[in-house]
């Protein structure tokens, strides 16, 4: 009997507000928005940042048979959380349906959700109005300490610590458990021990790092988010089993975020930074995670080997220059070993000897360090490249 897949995909990570910077575009410009497959075939999405719209176009390019219901959970109405329904084409399809989950504002009352689509929509912000939308809707008020069934799933919902309030959701599907715990700020007690309880022996645990710790101890104090080290200090005290660092700050250049990943990384084993195009799978044979970075579904990928010559800048600063065997590759990165360690985001060259229709033919890549970890072979560093041309 095969083991049950469950599928999760970042839209969107970038936290506040959209950024269209070149200097954001590796770890990409979206707001929030994940989706879930759950094994049962439940269809989840997290929250309707601007990256909602990339996930409806994905819906409609591929022209899938999907259930008829979605269920659409947002944490809170923060620009960044709902901008993308207006821009969600599969809200304007008459058969689809979706179901809404969020909480009761204070500052809206009554279905809080659902005045938000109207604001939203409404003249002169838009220029078609809420009754465009010819898909169902119905919308659930969650109180934030329950826990239901959604399809063959456990979804629990705690209230964490964030300005005009906000939910964090733990799903637990037959293929492992995903906390997702995005604009929390540590510090009060009560919804502390709520985040605990979410990320409690979570497969994946999705945490606010905007951050680094030194702004959230000074400057950043106060505004609602978190940082990395908090995620992992969580992680480590309820036995989350993945970090995935999420909601990076709009000034947090690639580069930047790129450190907050080191630093993690050297304090808790298992962390990803978000990226948009990320897609975790929990529950594949032999690992309980596995994660693949933007382009490498769509891309062209080949299972052969290449002979390659890679030249880059050495951890000691040094240039080097070593051959290695090419393993996986797609059209815009690869991983490869090497017993030299280059410096991440330098620059590296990659020269490959590909088959081709008229022989053996050399392709010239450039490209960027942006991961490197243990590799396989002892003494082997895998150094993950992105390439820019
Ligand atoms: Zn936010
Ligand atoms: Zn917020």
């Amino acid at each position: 009997m095969s083991s049950p897949i469950a599928k999760l995909n970042f839209w969107g990570v970038r936290g506040s507000t959209p950024t269209v910077d070149p200097a954001t575009w590796r770890f990409g410009g979206n707001t929030p928005c994940l989706d879930l497959v759950a094994p049962d075939g439940t269809q989840f999405i997290l929250d309707c940042g601007t990256g909602l719209r990339m996930l409806g176009n994905r819906w409609v390019a591929e022209d899938s048979v999907r259930t008829a219901e979605t269920h659409i959970f947002v944490t809170h109405y923060h620009w960044d959380h709902i901008q993308g329904l207006p821009f969600f084409a599969p809200l304007y399809v008459e058969n689809n349906e979706f179901q809404f989950y969020s909480f009761r504002s204070k500052f809206l009352g009554r279905d809080s959700l659902r005045q938000v689509f109207e604001t939203q929509m409404a003249l002169p912000y838009f220029p078609v109005d809420f009754s465009a939308m010819s898909a169902k809707r119905k919308f659930r008020e969650l109180e934030g300490g329950e826990s239901f069934l959604v399809g063959e799933n456990k979804v629990t919902a705690r209230h964490l610590n964030h300005p005009q309030g906000c939910l964090g959701f733990r799903i637990e599907t037959a293929a492992g458990t995903i906390a997702y715990a995005t604009d929390n700020e540590p510090g009060d007690p009560a919804l502390e021990k709520s985040l605990r309880e979410l990320a409690a022996d979570a497969d994946i645990f999705v945490n606010d790092a905007q951050f680094t710790p030194s702004q959230l101890a000074t400057t950043k104090k106060g505004w609602g988010h978190s940082s990395w080290k908090e995620g992992v200090n969580i992680a480590r005290e309820v036995g989350a089993k993945t970090l995935v660092l999420f909601h990076h700050d709009p000034d947090s250049t690639d580069r930047m975020v790129d450190g907050l990943l080191r630093d993690a990384r050297e304090e808790f084993d298992s962390v990803f930074a978000a990226s948009e195009g990320m897609v975790i799978t929990l529950g594949a044979a032999g690992q309980p995670v596995q994660a693949h970075l933007p382009g490498s579904r769509t891309a062209l990928r080949r299972e052969a080997q290449f002979r390659a010559i890679v030249t880059g800048i050495g951890s000691d600063g040094h240039k080097f220059q070593e051959e290695t065997t090419v393993r996986d590759l797609a059209l815009r990165g690869a991983l490869i070993s090497l017993k030299d360690s280059p410096r991440l985001q330098s620059e590296l060259e990659v020269v490959m000897e590909t088959p081709g229709p008229n022989g053996v033919r050399e392709m010239r890549l450039r490209g960027y360090v942006v991961r490197l970890e243990a590799g396989v072979e002892k003494g082997t560093t895998a150094v993950g490249v992105v390439f820019t041309d």
